[in-house]
């Protein structure tokens, strides 16, 4: 066992997922050739905890999983590459839409941090009402869980530095373009049975740029800018 490793496993001794996790975010920063910041991140959330119970032994597979009401918790690979491809920061504002059980806003807590606000937004009640408790339980205080339908924003926490979507919309949500800051970034799926990853620049003027990623599957965003 490496030094780091040693020093890792004493950190997390009592998490007994995290050698699942390791190994998990070692094959993904390989494969991915992912920045610190988001293997670290990755690494520190402990997914078996997001997932329902009789998952938890599945969290560290890199697979989508059913979070309950016809929703998933993204596969692990998908969370890691819209982080990346969000250029986080610390002390980022961010806006989520489609909380889930709130895994994914987890991660992006963990990479703002304390000075950053990831502001999360889930249209079905349960959902976010369980997303609340296992983030309370974590202790994470720069997350803020609303009930709604994202796919119109949120006005009241606008602009965001960063914005993105984890459900697929039709086209790129009106709002989230005019709540997105200038020299901000957005990263959403859009498309319905053909669906890319598309991600949105707005310039310093305010102009907006669109390339698209690649192909990806997600659940359909709902909602006034949804299906
Ligand atoms: N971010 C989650 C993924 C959740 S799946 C993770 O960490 O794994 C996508 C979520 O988007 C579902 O919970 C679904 O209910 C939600 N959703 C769909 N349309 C929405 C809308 N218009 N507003 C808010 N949430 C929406």
């Amino acid at each position: 066992m490496g030094k780091e490793k040693d020093q890792e496993m004493n950190d997390n001794s009592f998490d007994p997922y995290f050698e699942k996790r390791f190994r998990l975010m070692e094959r993904l920063k390989d494969e991915l050739n992912l920045s610190e910041k988001v293997y670290k991140a990755m690494l520190k959330v402990p997914r078996h905890l997001f997932v329902p119970f009789n998952y938890r032994d599945d969290a560290y597979a890199d697979t989508p999983l059913p979070i309950g009401k016809d929703q998933t918790i993204s596969a692990p690979h998908m969370v890691a590459i819209m982080c990346e491809l969000l250029d986080l920061e610390e002390g980022q504002k961010v806006l989520e839409v489609g909380t889930g059980r709130g895994y994914h806003a987890a991660v992006v807590a963990e990479i703002v941090g304390e000075k950053g606000k990831v502001v999360t937004v889930e249209r079905i009640p349960e959902l976010a009402e369980k997303a609340r408790e296992i983030l309370e339980a974590l202790g994470y205080k720069n997350v803020m869980v609303v009930v709604g339908d994202g796919s119109k924003g949120f006005e009241e926490e606008a602009p965001y530095d960063r914005i993105f979507v984890t459900a697929s919309a039709p086209d790129v949500p009106k709002p989230l373009i005019q709540q997105l800051k200038a020299g901000g970034k957005m990263v959403l799926p859009v498309g319905n049975f053909m669906q890319n990853l598309v991600v949105v620049e707005k310039d310093e003027k305010g102009e907006v740029k669109r390339r698209t990623w690649g192909a990806v599957r997600f659940v359909p965003l709902m909602g006034e800018y949804g299906f």
